[in-house]
């Protein structure tokens, strides 16, 4: 089962250097997840051969425009190709207001139910969940109310051993029960513990999207041993007073976070448009966080399944 996020637009604040500005999907199975819809999300869309029609959930982490101003587009877009099956949107309050605004004054209609999910940006709480995932919010400090987004897989059902239905006889409506966690009863009355018939689960994959946020270490539990973390990474180091007075986050200071809450892997973006080439902030990150690659425009980075050796 795939999980695999692409970054559809790696930059901040404007469209620079043929990066865009953010906007990411997250593809869980054949579920697509939307994460801000910066300007030229559609674009992208098209361009990275990524089918929109599978986006039933947005999830955006704040108003600023380089994280909705594509949103208009890709929802009256969607009213244009026919779409009925309903859209839900997460984000902090106002988001609602700014969208029906426009709306009415392009003299727009929307083709779907178009639903809208206020996330409370002081507390991280359940926000979504499907037979695929849940996603919880992370609070975040920037300069108007923001919330990053943690996507954890659910469990998956338990696969049975193939050599042990033949080797114990076993019946259908007992491999219903084994998959669901069940022991074997046999016709002379032992027990086999569920162990010894199933492969171990697979582990359950995470994402974490951090941008954009002062340097903030109450993330760190939220997102601990997360296998994927996208950290914004503003500013180089030596910007820090900026990235303070922004309320951004140095490479440096992702890095940090990165290696406290011990994750899989970092993954850099928000670009300030003063980098041209970002392998310095790439590298500054990587000073403290070695596991770190670079978030860029139509890169693509799959978190691999793995069964659980523990269990
Ligand atoms: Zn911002």
């Amino acid at each position: 089962m795939k999980f695999e996020l692409t970054i559809l637009g790696c930059n901040s604040a404007i469209p620079a250097f043929n990066r865009f500005p953010t906007a990411q999907i997250l593809q869980v199975d054949r579920q697509l997840y939307l994460i801000d819809c910066g300007e030229g999300t559609q674009v992208r869309l098209s361009q990275f051969n990524i089918r929109k029609n599978k986006i039933n959930q947005i999830f955006i982490s704040h108003l600023h425009g380089d994280h909705i101003f594509g949103l208009i587009g890709l929802l009256t877009s969607f009213s244009l190709g026919g779409r009925e099956k309903p859209l839900d949107i997460f984000s902090p309050k106002g988001l609602q207001e700014m969208i029906d605004v426009q709306i009415k004054h392009s003299g727009s209609h929307l083709s779907y139910p178009l639903n809208f999910h206020e996330v409370d940006t002081t507390v991280s709480s359940l926000v979504f969940e499907d037979n695929l995932v849940e996603v919880h919010n992370i609070p975040l400090i920037h300069r108007v109310p923001t919330s990053g987004y943690l996507f954890r897989e659910k469990p998956s059902a338990l696969n049975i051993r193939s050599e042990k239905i033949k080797e114990l006889n076993i019946s259908v409506e007992q491999i219903i029960e084994i998959k669901k966690g069940a022991d074997l009863k046999l016709s002379d009355g032992s027990i086999v513990p569920n162990t010894d018939l199933v492969l171990p689960p697979w582990q359950q994959r995470g994402f974490a999207f951090c941008s954009d946020t002062l340097y903030n270490e109450t993330v760190i539990p939220i997102i601990n041993k997360v296998d994927l973390l996208y950290h914004e990474t503003t500013f180089l180091h030596e910007k820090l007073e900026q990235a303070k007075y922004t309320k951004h986050t140095t490479a440096l200071q992702a890095g940090m976070i990165a290696k406290a809450a011990q994750v899989g892997q970092l993954i850099t973006g928000h670009y300030s448009s003063r980098y041209d080439d970002v392998t310095p902030l790439v590298e500054e990150a990587q000073s403290v966080f070695p596991n770190t690659i670079a978030g860029m425009d139509g890169e693509r980075y799959e978190v691999i399944q793995k069964r659980n050796p523990e269990l």
